[in-house]
């Protein structure tokens, strides 16, 4: 398996009053620090295919994604790194391709197609023909390979956990975790925090990519804060009190609702006295760099 940098990532003890009550400890594991632009889980998630379009011998990577992609930019750049050309359909016939994003995933060389919502879809669903020099990756890495790497995570722990709570887009990361406790035979229960609306389909996929069914898992439906992409001001104050208080920066997309999530669990005692949780920070911050989004702040 491909290596990346600084593995295994910190785990940082969060000294916080909402989080520490009653004994409860509340680590987070570090993953944005894996690298600036393939941040966190999309380097997970992308090293099992990297790895196996080497194998393959595919010289191209084509995914998709969004304006703001995190996943776009990360497989820009890790294309790069292991000497792929890379090209991204993207959503949205108008999209502007000089975005903060886009334009870092163009300085890393990738070809950008901007299509129209429909044109999306039918391209994410594969159904079209492709070069066999060309190597697909589903929109946001999902699949079985995007697991192992975030199966890794599990391998890297030097502590035992009650909670593991992590950010659920295409629910890859979550299901890479679930297979990691299984092949530890660990006790550790999976949260999901879905950040998109009416998400309990995600069940099913997540299935899909686990060894078993997933017995220890919940996925949390309730806390999308109005669904993807959508952000009210309990989530920008929390992300700029963090940031003060702990120099570590949450998007708002996916990890603020995570932390939030997390407070929410401990405040219904789903998360008991004395526990030791561990939430997952998935990097991800280019959410914030719309805007829209930073007009917000
Ligand atoms: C993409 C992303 C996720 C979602 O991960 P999935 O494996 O698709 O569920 C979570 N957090 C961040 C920061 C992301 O960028």
């Amino acid at each position: 398996m491909l290596n990346y940098q600084d593995a295994p990532t910190p785990v940082h003890l969060i000294k916080d009053s909402k989080l520490c009550a009653n004994g409860i400890q509340v680590y987070l594991k570090r993953d944005d620090l894996i690298h600036p632009f393939i941040s966190g889980n999309k380097w997970r998630k992308l090293k099992g295919y990297i790895e196996d379009a080497k194998k393959t011998k595919c010289t191209k990577l084509v995914t998709f994604g969004g304006a703001f992609s995190n996943h776009l930019i990360a497989t820009a750049c890790a294309g790069a790194i292991h000497g792929f050309e890379t090209k991204a359909f993207v959503r949205g016939e108008y999209v502007d391709l000089n975005n903060p994003v886009l334009t870092l995933c163009r300085i890393f060389g990738m070809e950008l197609l901007p299509i129209s919502k429909d044109d999306y879809l039918v391209n994410k669903n594969q159904s079209i023909p492709k070069n066999k020099e060309e190597y697909w990756i589903n929109e946001g890495g999902f699949g079985i390979l995007g697991t192992i790497g975030c199966a890794q995570i599990i391998d890297e722990l030097e502590e035992e956990y009650d909670h593991i709570i992590c950010a659920v887009g295409t629910g890859t990361t979550a299901a890479g975790l679930i297979n990691g406790i299984e092949e530890h035979q660990k006790k550790t229960k999976i949260h999901g925090i879905a950040v998109l609306k009416k998400a309990s389909y995600l069940n099913l996929e997540i299935k899909e990519l686990t060894h078993s069914e997933p017995t220890n898992f919940q996925l949390h439906t309730d806390f999308h804060y109005g669904g993807y992409g959508k952000v009210n001001a309990e989530i920008t104050d929390y992300i700029k009190y963090f940031a003060k208080a702990f120099g570590v920066l949450l998007d708002p997309i996916y990890t603020a609702k995570m932390m939030l999530a997390t407070i929410e669990l401990i405040n219904s005692s789903e998360i008991k006295p004395g526990q030791k949780v561990l939430c997952l920070h998935t990097g991800g911050l280019t959410g914030i760099l719309s805007e829209k989004m930073m007009k917000k702040f």
